[in-house]
């Protein structure tokens, strides 16, 4: 385990002094069926190598060729990211060593890209920020390595390394932004925005699931910092395959707070990638980068130059679905709330578990209202997105329909959510198991109400003069002798009726 501890400036200091820029790298895996080179299967999580043939293995004589399907596939990116479309492009050749590419080359796309020079807008704060697309082009995915016996599962202190190639040629696309500047204390919030923002076009486009806890998308935050005032760019670091949006806002904000410690203090940023650690928050030094003429890029041989047919990228253009930004302005509109609000179930990591709570019957205001309160402060408190909560939309919906069949007060409906997030079971069986039923049947409350009067008997002669306001000391003591199972409205009722 490294025990080498960064130092830090303040976030705020540190952006007193100089402006950010940063540049995000996303690859995504492409959800086709067969791999990008040969037609092996591309199940996630099959058994380690069974999924594999001579051309992803790299094996001599075999020879690639291109998915059709991938390559739509990567052009509906291009255009939903306002990309322009090459008329003819080809494929080169990355070469490096690495034992999870059996090739020794990756084969990528360098100087000619399919997609190049579009855009992405984002909101962050109410205000629209525009990130410049560089590049999204074609690649293929590497295999998996598994390092043995270390405490840090890398590859440092291993007893040995296996390799599964299933992975090994899953299309990918890369998207590359240009440089982003922005104001610098929303960078890391911006850069998480970009690629939330991203996945969902990404799901929207029906191409990749982008799960990123699978791997399916990841991200590589390139960051450095100029002084103010200064035009010229500093040394970045690229911290690679950041697997959570969560993540890429952290380490957007732990690199800035170091790369201005070390600049303050004199000191000189070494471009290099960095590893990050989701366990606190921080970086640590990878290897040094290479530049570009290290990988010895030259066009791929055994493939023909794609020139896709402008009809074909017409009919794909029109083939394009709502796009995230538009989607969520009409579910706006459907919930009747604010763009600021729209933004905050966003921001909450809230917008498809709503969507799919109001699908599984629930209002659209309580299930907004679950999943931004209460559901959201539990996240918050375990550190972890609103969806790895254990609980699910159909979970919610129907704890939302008991409390709307008056058969769970609010803050017995409370109570069956904790229950079902500390793993109880589903809704009805914690209702069950925690006996939470309202106590509705007014004969019961009127004995547990005669008691609070005989208990509170100087209240009750404020209440019978009038003084409406001291029924809560009696609703709060029936409450209280009724475990918070009685409907705190029909309490008052029958007080007020009892005393009147
Ligand atoms: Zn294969």
């Amino acid at each position: 385990m490294s025990t080498l501890t960064e130092e830090l400036l303040d976030f705020d200091e540190a952006l007193e002094r100089y402006d950010p820029v940063m540049g995000l790298e996303v690859h995504v895996e492409l959800g086709t069926a067969t791999k990008m080179f040969c037609s092996c299967p591309t199940v996630f999580g099959a058994e380690p190598n069974t999924q594999v043939c001579p051309t992803c293995l790299g094996l001599p004589g075999s020879l690639p060729a291109v998915n059709g399907t991938a390559v739509e596939w990567a052009i509906r990116i291009g255009l939903a990211l306002n990309c322009e479309i090459a008329e003819w492009c080809r494929f080169a050749r990355k070469n490096y060593f690495y034992p999870d590419m059996p090739k020794n080359f990756q084969t990528s796309q360098y100087d000619e890209p399919i997609s190049f020079d579009g855009y992405l807008d984002v909101e962050v704060e109410g205000q629209t920020f525009r990130i410049g697309i560089e590049r999204a082009h074609m690649e293929e995915d590497t295999g998996k390595s598994t390092h043995v016996g270390g405490a840090t599962g890398r590859i440092h202190g291993a007893d040995y390394s296996l390799v599964d190639y299933n992975r090994a040629g899953i299309p990918l696309i890369e998207i590359v932004t240009k440089p982003i500047e922005v104001p610098g204390h929303l960078a890391p919030a911006i850069a998480r925005a970009y690629v939330a923002e991203l996945r969902d076009l990404i799901r929207a486009l029906g191409v990749s699931e982008a799960r990123m806890e699978r791997g399916q998308m990841r991200c590589d935050v390139n960051l450095s910092l100029k002084p103010k005032g200064v035009a010229k760019f500093g040394t970045r670091s690229e911290t690679k395959n950041v697997n959570s949006l969560r993540s890429v806002e952290r380490a957007a904000r732990f690199e800035i707070q170091r790369h201005a410690a070390v600049l303050s203090s004199g000191g000189t940023i070494v471009q290099e990638t960095r590893h990050f650690h989701e366990n606190n928050g921080t970086t640590t030094s990878g290897r040094r980068k290479e530049e570009a003429e290290d990988y010895r890029y030259f066009p791929e041989p055994d493939l023909v130059p794609i020139a896709p047919a402008r009809a074909w990228v017409e009919e794909i253009g029109k083939t394009l679905p709502e796009v995230p930004g538009a989607r969520r302005a009409r579910l706006a509109a459907e919930w009747g709330i604010s763009d600021f609000d729209m933004q905050s179930v966003v921001n909450a990591g809230a917008l498809e578990l709503i969507v799919e709570t109001i699908g599984a019957g629930a209002p659209a205001d309580q299930a907004r209202k679950w999943w931004t309160g209460e559901l959201a402060r539990t996240a918050n408190e375990r550190a972890v997105e609103l969806s790895e909560l254990p609980i699910t939309p159909a979970q919610v919906a129907r704890i939302v329909e008991l409390l709307l069949a008056g058969e769970l007060t609010d803050k017995l409906a409370r109570q069956v959510v904790e229950g079902v997030l500390a793993g109880e079971g589903d809704p009805d069986a914690v209702v069950a198991a925690r006996g939470l039923k309202v106590v509705s049947d007014d004969s019961a409350l009127l004995a547990a109400i005669d008691d609070a009067i005989a208990a509170n008997a100087a209240v009750a002669d404020k209440i019978r003069g009038g003084n409406h306001a001291a029924a809560g000391v009696l609703i709060g003591a029936v409450m209280k002798a009724t475990r918070g199972q009685a409907d705190a409205a029909r309490v008052r009722e029958l007080v007020l009726s009892r005393l009147s």
